[in-house]
């Protein structure tokens, strides 16, 4: 699984130009052979190991606000290898105005991440329309671009292996001057309904590691009691008279909720009810079924044999008319709806109609970043501002802690798995979290020197 080591070192830098100290447009640029100007890639372009390479470029969405990654035009032009760990628009969205900026290089991902990443950015292009840095030209040119690799199978210094964070994430192990880096992405070391826990036991020179649930006291609940929290309060809701909004996310959650609820029906154990996909969940849903080799075995097995396949329930709907008066009019009904932080789309249309009305529950399934109007509601608001409407909010909000991140003790015990370390960056966390795992990482690699990079910074390895 190792790479092989090369034998000549050179100086390795790491500009951190996103996700440091925040969550949210992951950006981050290796350069051998160079002080970080960017001066030398020219010279070390197309050799393995060697030259500039950037990892993900996302954008970072909060409340209204969007920012990017703090990367210069020039260092784009002369980039030899951009890794995109996968489809979140926390890693993928700046991707095309790089392309568009004159990158020239390969851009290795999975399949799934590739073919979810199309769908993210048309939706990403339509939902802020005119406002982006980059249009669909710019998209299709940056996809062509893409150079597909498969788990375990290492290309131009380039290794990925399952992160179990959503489908075809991947933990990356690059070559970079006879040193080796390994970026984590987004890791669950957990196993899903869907997907298997993310790959550990890793050796590397360098850590990048995420930090979202980086607090000793983040602790996530096991599977089986988040599902039995969620269902029990569904449940609560129906008996009541009341709908259920679950905002997701187009990619992830809303597959994994999906299929809970799926199961749980099917074993008698939530009532039968119409559960909406509204949104990008049903088409991202095809794409899953599409690339079912990088769901677990049992899933796999399940599709084949067809009275089973979990991708076809009785009880999906999609919405049929475009004011949704049809999901409005049914007496119970569970609704999916995206953004998962409540940005924009169709979710934000049912929290008119039904946020009033305190039979209702919306529950929260992901994270909800500083800003957010999902945040907003999590920490007590009482009306939203949707539009020129204020709307009061009287329906219950609840919170089930599922989540597609490893917590404190799984992104520990994913590092403790890693030997060589001399140097371990936390980025992708709020700053708390990202010191906070700074510690525990600390304690645990004595030999290693453990950075909480600030944005933009350049660090020697
Ligand atoms: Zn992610
Ligand atoms: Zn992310």
């Amino acid at each position: 699984m190792a790479l092989e080591r090369h034998k000549v070192s050179t100086i390795v830098s790491i500009q951190f130009l996103g996700a440091a100290s925040e969550v949210g447009r992951s950006c981050f640029l290796v350069e051998a052979g160079a002080s970080g100007t960017g001066a030398s890639s020219k010279m070390t372009a197309g050799r393995p190991g060697r030259g500039t390479t950037l990892l993900d470029a996302g954008v970072k969405i909060a409340g209204d606000e969007e920012e990017f990654p703090v990367l210069e035009n020039r260092q784009m032009a002369s980039l030899d290898r951009v890794i995109l760990s996968h489809a979140h628009l926390d890693h993928s969205g700046y991707i095309p105005y790089v392309y568009k900026q004159g990158c020239t290089a390969p851009a290795y991902m999975t399949k799934p991440t590739r073919d979810l990443t199309q769908v993210l950015l048309a939706d990403y292009l339509r939902i802020n329309e005119g406002c982006t840095p980059y249009d669909e030209k710019d998209v299709v040119h940056a996809l062509k671009k893409t150079d597909m690799l498969e788990y375990g199978k290492p290309k131009d210094g380039v290794h990925f292996s399952n992160a179990g964070h959503i489908i075809g994430s991947a933990v990356t192990e690059l070559e970079a001057g006879g040193k080796k880096i390994l970026y984590s992405g987004d890791i669950n070391d957990r196993e899903t309904r869907l997907l298997d826990a993310c790959q550990i036991g890793y050796n590397a020179d360098a850590l990048i590691i995420e930090s979202t649930y980086g607090d000793p006291l983040d602790r996530h609940p096991s599977l089986k009691d988040a599902s039995n929290q969620l269902v029990q309060c569904i449940q609560k809701t129906l008996d009541r008279g009341g709908k259920v909004i679950i905002p997701t996310f187009a990619i992830g959650r809303g597959q994994e909720i999906l299929f809970l609820l799926e199961n749980y029906m099917r074993s008698g154990l939530l009532e039968d009810t119409p559960i909406y996909l509204d949104g990008m969940v049903s088409k991202v849903l095809r794409i899953y079924r599409h690339n079912a080799l990088f769901l677990k075995k049992e899933i796999q097995n399940r599709i084949l044999s067809s009275e089973d396949d979990p991708f076809k329930s009785v009880h999906y709907r999609i919405p049929q008319t475009k004011d949704r008066s049809d999901v409005l009019a049914q007496e119970k009904a569970i609704i999916l709806a995206t953004s998962g932080m409540l940005n924009g789309g169709p979710v934000l249309n049912y929290i008119k109609h039904l946020g009033p009305d305190e039979k209702n529950t919306m529950i929260f399934t992901g994270y909800q970043g500083v800003g957010t109007r999902g945040r907003q509601l999590l920490e007590g608001a009482k009306e939203l501002q949707l539009d020129d409407t204020l709307v009061p909010i009287n329906m219950q909000i609840q919170e089930a802690k599922f989540s597609g991140h490893a917590d404190f003790q799984g992104l520990t015990s994913f590092a403790k798995t890693i030997s060589g370390l001399k140097d371990i960056f936390i980025v992708h966390g709020e700053k708390a979290k990202s010191e906070a795992l700074g510690k525990a990482l600390g304690k645990m690699h004595k030999n290693a020197e453990i950075h909480v990079p600030a944005l933009g910074e350049e660090i020697r390895i």
